[in-house]
């Protein structure tokens, strides 16, 4: 073991020499979990085992990788970088895409198992031209040039993209307009679904489909029917995609590093569930595909610096060793959550809204009991949910001086709302940001057995790209 840890690029290179016929996946799946992060894996197996839920499904496959995941310019990686690192196989800076620190263009495992002959999807939660899907196959210095990036959609020849629309898909300030990119996609061939009866209709042998949906948020969706999955979207991936010469499917839950940059457990939590549903569509179809299928299942970075214990308090504005540390996290109490952080706000900007100069903490303590099930009431008997009159005075300050004056733009209080939803649960989180802690890869079926040891995320590239000769 200590050998394959000294000498990932040795046993990369012995992988590629070492490839064959019976080692080429006909169907490779490549689910990346964005912001997903050990911890936040645990929690949703640790969550599914208590509730009584089916685990998570990942945790089932044969091989894994530690995966580092710095930048050519950062220890710690945003997602642009990474998506280059393990879609092209090459260490870039902070905010590139499919092009390496000098500007220098590089294909991803995508475009290599187009130029093979098999058919390419990309799909995701988050918009289709967002950093990770990108990844694929964009070339931009800047990730921000949303327009130019989503032009690179027209080129690529790819066979499907679903996600939750294009971002400044009309950008007619941009310099390279050349119009509307759903328009321009139909001009290319592309029959564009804009809604849920359209993607429905989509049927096996359309070359090429682009899918706009609402993806929204898991925990806001729960039992409500209707509307279309990352599951949905596999599933259909799959039957699109299916041909004599195999397919390559990219599945993101892009919105597991949304919920983390807001410090929003819960929210995290439901994201990871459904994207563990799409990872079993895929182990479904792989079930029938056994001799030909490959699913490997990674992260481009952790997010929050998410931690499975709360010892010493809700966040780093309370005093170390305030609480006594123990070792009881209370995960079942996430369950009481019962709506997203950003529907959260967006009720109480709404009933700021309704109430003017009357709008106080009372009115946001009534809601805090509503959407997560904390109880301030100090003439009850203290439960597991009970905020602490110290705490409420935490809370109270923290909307003072965020929340109740004109400034609309900040979301620091809901933020703090959601780090003491996260130590009600014995959690807590240390940033809104990245953290550089490696990912785990993961891999099941043919080739998984090249994802061994501690490697770069580059070498996920590597690796799939000697699959798919
Ligand atoms: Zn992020």
């Amino acid at each position: 073991m200590v050998f394959f840890i000294f000498c990932t690029s040795l046993a990369v290179a012995e992988q590629s020499s070492s490839a064959c016929d019976k080692d080429t996946p006909k169907y490779v799946f490549l689910f990346v979990g964005d912001g997903m992060g050990l911890a936040q894996l645990e929690l949703a197996d640790e969550y599914a085992r208590l509730s009584g839920m089916e685990r998570i499904f990942i945790n089932d496959f044969d091989n894994c990788a530690v995966t580092r995941t710095s930048s050519a310019n950062s220890f710690i990686t945003d997602s642009a970088a990474s998506a280059t690192a393990f879609a092209c196989g090459v260490k870039t800076k902070n905010g590139c895409l499919g092009v390496d620190a000098d500007g220098g263009r590089h294909d991803s495992s995508a475009v290599a198992a187009l130029k093979s002959g098999r058919k390419v999807g990309i799909i995701t939660t988050v918009t289709m031209n967002h950093a990770t899907p990108a990844g694929f196959y964009a070339h931009n210095k800047k990730r921000s040039n949303y327009y130019e990036i989503a032009l690179d959609m027209l080129d690529s020849n790819f066979n499907y993209f679903a996600g939750e629309g294009i971002a400044s898909a009309d950008d007619k300030k941009s310099p390279a307009y050349r119009g509307d990119i759903y328009s321009l996609l139909e001009k290319n061939g592309y029959k564009v679904c804009q809604d849920e009866d359209s993607f429905n209709e989509l049927e096996a042998g359309t070359d090429k489909a682009v899918v706009s949906y609402k993806s929204g948020l898991s925990i806001d969706r729960r039992g409500k029917g209707g509307g279309i999955s990352l599951a949905d979207v596999t599933r259909k991936a799959i039957e699109l995609l299916d041909s004599d010469k195999g397919f390559f499917l990219m599945v993101e839950g892009g919105k597991i590093d949304f919920m983390c940059h807001i410090n929003d457990a819960a929210s995290a939590l439901w994201e990871i569930f459904d994207f563990d549903k799409a990872v079993k569509v895929a182990l479904d179809f792989m079930k029938e595909h056994k001799e030909d299928t490959l699913i490997v299942v990674t992260a481009d970075h952790e997010t929050g610096g998410f931690v499975l214990g709360s010892g010493d308090g809700f966040s780093s504005l309370t005093k170390i060793g305030s609480d006594k540390s123990d070792y009881s996290a209370q995960i079942l109490n996430l369950g009481k959550q019962k709506c997203s952080q950003p529907e959260f706000a967006k009720r109480l900007a709404e009933i700021k809204k309704d109430k003017g100069q009357d709008f106080s903490f009372d009115d946001a303590k009534v809601l805090m009991e509503e959407c997560f099930g904390m109880k301030f009431s100090s003439a009850e008997k203290p439960g597991p949910m009970s905020i602490s009159a110290a705490d409420e005075k935490l809370l109270k300050d923290c909307f003072d001086k965020y929340f109740k004056p004109q400034n609309e733009n900040s979301n620091r209080f809901q933020i703090y709302v959601s780090r003491m939803m996260a130590h009600k649960a014995g959690l807590s989180f240390s940033t809104t940001g990245h953290s550089a802690l490696p990912a785990i890869t993961w891999a099941k079926g043919v080739g998984a057995d090249k994802f061994y040891g501690r490697i770069e995320n580059t070498d996920i590239s590597k690796i799939l790209k000697n699959l798919l000769k």
